[in-house]
């Protein structure tokens, strides 16, 4: 219920020159939920037009700017905003919710304080410190809404939980003019910061400059160098552009590579590629088709890498691409299948379990960095023949830690270090080749294979070499199982009909 005192603090700011929503906002305190801002405005704002048609028709035909918030919280900004073309923007996006934001003139400030002390005078009773007007951008978020919604047809939602923004900037002609009066009010020892926007006589005012100036401005200075209450604007803000931006999105899935010319990222030495494609590339070029996205707003992360002359074979390496400001979010499980498909045609490299994950999911392939295990097949080459006792040396052996000086092949981009590493278990069989064996290997993660096979010079100890005491190197190596459980698997049953 809108009190004997409301109505009249309500018909004396609309006489002042206040906009409807304006003068309602002055009648709560900030206090109110989000939530409950909804019903509070409509149920005033009902009580008001019909009270205020009754008690003065002439109120609500004014035409001016509102003296506060410059015609944000009226029709006329409104319309501006939804005739904006640059609204055409959001259809471009498939997110069917929305938020929304907005951009003022930091004049609004100025008119906002300039008001709030005038009604403390002039309605001491009501306006107590603790009883604040509702800031003017949740009104106005309250206000535009459901018009937008209508327009966009997809639904507001809080930006706290939001992902699509659409944010709304300003622009009023007689800004730096009004703002004039804070050069003056500027206390003599107070450094504006100057980082960004409005520039005024070589300085810049920021909102929270602006704001800084005026808690530190007595009430009497500020009266003598602005108008208080406002005066009415000559002109209406208006919708100078209307910019969209989606937070990213997440797409994981595990990758098995099958050539051993083939570097998982774009291999660039001094500005010359010198490889044709990449993992990465392989998959990007695919996606960024298909998800109509720049290959410049994707973003690579895996569980590791492998060298380029390393297979990664069995379920694959987990990866996962970020994808900035996203058009396209909604995804069927067939089209995750598409793209897979379109990725499987290169035959380097092959994808599978693409699906969406959360942000946070994204962890898990940091976390599993260290703990996880990783199995390997490797080919070795021996100078001696390859007896049986050799092998059994190796079948022996057990667990093992080992410690890996940085291999000399990454101390370029590698601090030198000594890691303890975990060798969990070995198995060496024979091969046709009397010169060679295959040993299978499942090691901790971050553990140098190829060095553990030939010792690197004694800087991984102990190593193969000395465990079968005769001279050994790598032929060729691939990883056969990362042992991460994630992303989950895609039951593929589900799209025999593809
Ligand atoms: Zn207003």
């Amino acid at each position: 219920m809108t009190t004997a005192e409301e109505k009249q603090i309500v018909s004396y700011l609309l006489d002042l020159g206040c906009c409807l929503n304006c003068s309602i906002r002055y009648l709560c305190d900030k206090q109110l939920e989000f939530s409950e801002l909804d019903d509070f405005l409509s149920q005033k704002l009902i009580i008001n037009e019909v009270e205020i048609k009754e008690e003065d028709q002439i109120k609500r035909v004014k035409n001016n700017a509102c003296i506060v918030c410059l015609g944000l919280l009226q029709d006329h900004m409104l319309q501006e905003i939804l005739n904006c073309p640059d609204l055409q923007k959001t259809q471009n996006y498939d997110n069917p919710m929305f938020s929304v934001s907005i951009s003022m003139p930091a004049s609004i400030l100025l008119r906002e304080h300039s008001m709030r002390l005038h009604v403390v005078e002039k309605f001491p009773a009501f306006f107590t410190d603790d009883k604040l007007e509702i800031p003017i951008n949740r009104v106005w978020k309250m206000f535009v809404k459901n018009p937008l919604a209508k327009t966009l047809n997809k639904t507001f939602q809080s930006s706290d939980i939001g992902d699509f923004f659409i944010n709304i900037t300003t622009d009023y002609i007689d800004d730096i003019e009004e703002l004039k009066a804070l050069q003056v009010m500027q206390p003599k020892d107070f450094q504006i910061r100057t980082t960004q926007h409005r520039k005024y006589h070589g300085e810049l005012f920021t909102r929270k400059g602006v704001l800084q100036i005026l808690s530190k401005s007595s009430e009497k200075l500020f009266r003598m160098h602005s108008a208080c209450p406002p005066t009415i604007p000559n002109n209406f803000l208006t919708c100078k552009a209307i910019e969209c931006k989606h937070n990213s999105i997440f797409i994981a899935g595990r990758y098995c590579k099958y050539s051993r010319e083939l570097s998982q990222s774009p291999w660039v030495v001094d500005g010359v590629k010198l490889m044709d494609t990449s993992v990465q590339e392989i998959m990007f070029d695919v996606i960024s088709i298909m998800l109509s996205t720049p290959v410049d707003n994707l973003k690579f992360s895996s569980s590791g890498r492998e060298d380029c002359d390393v297979r990664c074979l069995g379920k694959g390496r987990p990866f996962y691409i970020e994808i900035l400001d996203p058009k396209k979010t909604q995804f069927s499980f067939e089209e995750f299948r598409r793209i897979e498909n379109k990725v499987n045609k290169s035959e380097l490299i092959k994808i599978r379990d693409l699906q969406m994950v959360a942000r946070s999911d994204t962890n898990y392939i940091k976390q599993g960095e260290e703990s996880k295990t990783k199995n390997y097949v490797a080919l070795c080459v021996t100078k001696q023949k390859v007896t049986q006792e050799m092998l059994d040396k190796i079948n022996d052996y057990g667990e093992v830690e080992i410690q890996q000086k940085t291999p000399i092949r990454v101390l370029h981009r590698r601090p030198l270090a000594v890691r303890p590493r975990m060798i969990l278990s070995m198995k060496a069989t024979l091969t046709e080749n009397e010169h060679c064996f295959e040993l299978e290997v499942v090691t901790q993660a971050g553990t140098y294979v190829k060095e553990f096979v030939h010792g690197d010079f004694g800087r991984t100890r102990p190593n193969i070499n000395e465990i079968i005491g005769c001279d050994v190197d790598i032929a060729a190596l691939d990883v056969i199982s990362i042992n991460l459980d994630w992303p989950a698997e895609i039951d593929y049953n589900r799209c025999i009909q593809l």
